[in-house]
């Protein structure tokens, strides 16, 4: 009987130890065949958006992520930076408070909190991103992923198959060839985690970066330089708003070298970085912000044919379909407008179409956007130049203020509005703020000019009083 028991229990383990390898087996043949709806390449703003979207359609889908979920805009860019200009923005805060009647006897600033701080904010959102994915049913593969074939990509000698592949690879900071810059100059991703406060920094260029760190850095109390090429910062906005905007530099102490480029970097005990004026600036940290670059280099495009430009980006239809029948991009790495809401509207709209039977496509005309200088700047719609260089007649209304808060404070920062209004049928074509609150003012505005509102619409607009947004509503009389 003993004996009986002890074969039957060897034949249990075996039919056990036989079905646990079956079982493995089965899930490798499994997931080996499995050929997903959708693979989707990087798990930024645009591709986790695409991802989600197709996965409540019923989609299986597959993201491929060499980092942590959240791309550009989450853990390097928009997020982290308007953090930074919030911890930046107190100092001025607390100087306007004041002639409020507060006293303020002590202030300083905890570089290492703040970095802390920031650290844990993108902890926890990282993992917000995580679990969109996982919720939604979407495999999370970590790695770099790169074609074999127009539907099967390699990653970590693994093959992952789709029917349809969504590249969403965004891009990265683009420093241009210039001796000693590509050794001693940091980038925005650098900029967010410096390990302390820098006494002096010198920034090149004038786009959204370089203007949005040189505010940043001068409310901590850097020491800032900002160097550009152009005569006024903030190339592709309207020139009036352009103006404020130099202004506002000058009025917060930044030291701007328009017209300028820099010819030459070294490093001794501080960096020092010669200008084509023959002028040389000493600097414990040099910030290159002069654009971006789509993230195309690890994907070996070339090994199915994808069509790309001059400078690497993915060249797509309407669709954001590729040449290649199978493959489609969205987002930065298409170089169309590199804004996030931007990418997050192709992603929602791929996923309509391919996967919601829904023909929907994003509208890139009249996206609004702004610059979190301080005061910020933000826009919709046409620039007075892009309009008369269309031949289109306008009728231009501006306003000028101090803003009500600044006349107590003596904060000498003003705010500009400007309407722009095509003569022929009275619409608003255009948008433009710098001031306190402008990207809060403009998101509102934006529907109004996206709706093609005209100006009579706005005048019979009643405004709220006593705001700054009010100016929007009440401009009477043209420009000259
Ligand atoms: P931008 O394209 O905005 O600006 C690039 C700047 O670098 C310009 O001032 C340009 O000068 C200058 N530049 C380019 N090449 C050279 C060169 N060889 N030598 C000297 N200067 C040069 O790029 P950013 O890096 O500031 O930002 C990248 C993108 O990120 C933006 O286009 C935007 O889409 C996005 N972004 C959006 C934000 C937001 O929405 N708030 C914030 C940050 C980034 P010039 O004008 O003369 O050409």
């Amino acid at each position: 009987r003993k004996e009986t028991m002890k074969f039957i229990q060897i034949c249990s383990l075996f039919l056990f130890y036989i079905y646990t390898l079956c079982k493995k087996l089965y899930f490798f043949m499994k997931n080996s065949n499995k050929i997903y709806d959708l693979v989707v390449i990087g798990a930024g703003s645009g591709g986790v958006r695409a991802a989600r979207i197709s996965a409540s359609y019923g989609a299986t889908v597959a993201v491929i992520e060499e980092d942590r979920p959240g791309g550009t805009c989450v853990l390097r860019g928009c997020i982290p930076k308007k953090l930074m200009v919030y911890a930046s923005e107190f100092n001025k805060q607390m100087s306007d408070a004041k002639k409020y009647g507060w006293k303020i006897d002590e202030c300083s600033h905890d570089w290492d909190l703040l970095n802390k701080s920031l650290k844990e904010e993108l902890d926890r959102l990282a993992g917000i991103y995580d679990n969109i994915l996982k919720n939604s049913g979407c495999k999370i593969i970590k790695g770099v992923a790169n074609f074999i074939s127009p539907t099967r990509v390699k990653v970590n000698d693994n093959v992952i198959e789709g029917k349809k592949i969504l590249i969403a690879t965004g891009g990265h900071s683009w420093i241009p060839d210039i001796s000693g810059v590509k050794e001693h100059a940091i980038t925005s991703n650098e900029a967010l985690k410096l390990p302390k406060l820098p006494k002096n920094i010198s920034i090149l260029g004038s786009g959204y970066i370089a203007i949005e760190f040189a505010f940043i850095f001068r409310g901590f109390g850097s020491n800032v330089n900002l160097i550009y090429r152009s005569d006024l910062p903030l190339r592709g906005f309207d020139n009036e708003i352009r103006g404020c905007l130099e202004k506002e530099l000058l009025n917060k102490g930044i030291k701007i070298y328009p017209k300028t480029k820099i010819k030459k970097v070294s490093k001794n005990s501080k960096l020092d970085i010669e200008l084509d004026d023959g002028r040389i600036l000493s600097s414990d940290e040099l910030l290159v912000a002069t654009g971006r670059k789509a993230n195309t280099d690890n994907l070996k495009l070339e090994n199915i044919g994808v069509e790309i430009s001059h400078d690497r980006s993915i060249l797509v239809n309407e669709n954001s379909r590729t040449n290649i029948e199978t493959v489609f991009a969205i987002g930065d790495v298409t170089d169309r407008i590199n804004l996030t809401p931007v990418a997050l509207g192709e992603g929602h709209a791929f996923a309509d179409r391919e996967f919601g039977n829904k023909l929907r496509f994003f509208e890139y005309d009249n996206v609004p956007c702004a610059v979190f200088s301080q005061p910020p700047v933000s826009s919709v719609g046409l620039t007075e130049e892009e309009a008369v260089n269309q031949g289109i007649s306008c009728e231009i209304y501006t306003s000028n203020f101090k803003p009500l808060k600044n006349t107590i404070s003596g904060n000498t920062e003003k705010s500009f509005m400007k309407l722009i209004v095509r003569k022929e049928d009275n619409v608003v074509i255009g948008a433009h703020m710098i001031g306190s609150d402008a990207p809060e003012i403009m998101q509102s505005i934006a529907i109004a000019v996206k709706a093609k509102l005209k100006k009579s619409d706005f005048d019979l607009t009643v405004g709220i009083h006593p705001s700054a947004a009010e100016e929007f509503v009440t401009m009477r009389s043209q420009r000259d």
